[in-house]
């Protein structure tokens, strides 16, 4: 039987780079899975279904809520996210490392059944540099940005709920950082214990 996997939740405000640094962390972590969500929300130019996310209708998400397909799901920004529970189960089983990619109402609940889980809060150096960077990012309409900014504040009030704190002043650093804590997880103690075991079992035997 394969070691269980971490499940590493990454949250942080709109714009504040968590997609980047996920995406960098994929790249070069095999071990680490991406869990594509479930959203009602339109695709941006250039995303893909079954790439970026799922992109299913509001009755198709209300029938994965009602077959409990969903591990959490939220209303966010006006649109519905949900985590798909086969995929993240799977993975773990199968010893791989799983990233969830979500907001903070869907990352506490996650937390609640997963404690054992890793949480990361990725924040902008500044606000004025997130609003800069959701600007230059130009997938959103202006009242969308407007709605976005309005949210961040309340939203960074979230992040003491959340394991480590990661800021996203240049993305090689942060994914380095990102890549530090899981390295660090994966030795805690009580992730290890099957190790020690099966040496004193050797000891003993
Ligand atoms: P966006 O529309 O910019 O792709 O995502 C908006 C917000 O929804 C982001 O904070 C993103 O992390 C969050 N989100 C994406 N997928 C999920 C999900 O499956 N569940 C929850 N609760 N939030 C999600």
């Amino acid at each position: 039987m394969p070691q269980q996997g971490i499940l590493l939740v990454v949250s942080g405000p709109s714009g504040t780079g968590k997609g980047t640094i996920c995406r960098e962390l994929l790249r070069s972590n095999p071990q680490l899975k991406y869990s594509i969500s479930a959203t009602t929300r339109q695709p941006r130019t250039g995303e893909a279904d079954g790439v970026n996310y799922l992109f299913v209708a509001k009755n198709h998400f209300q029938t994965m809520i009602e077959n409990d397909d969903l591990l959490e799901w939220a209303e966010v920004y006006g649109n519905f996210y949900g985590t798909p529970r086969h995929y993240v189960l799977e993975q773990l089983k199968n010893g791989y490392d799983v990233v969830l990619e979500i907001d903070t109402q869907g990352a506490m609940k996650i937390k609640e059944k997963f404690p054992e889980g890793v949480y990361i809060y990725i924040i902008p150096p500044s606000l004025d540099e997130l609003a800069d960077r959701i600007h230059k990012r130009g997938t959103d309409s202006l009242e969308v940005i407007k709605k976005r900014l309005h949210c961040a504040s309340a939203e960074l009030a979230q992040a003491h709920n959340y394991h480590y704190i990661v800021v996203n002043d240049q993305v090689a650093a942060a994914v380095q950082k990102v890549e530090t804590i899981i390295a660090a997880e994966k030795h805690r103690a009580e992730r290890n214990t099957d190790l020690i075991d099966s040496l004193c079992q050797a000891r003993c035997n």
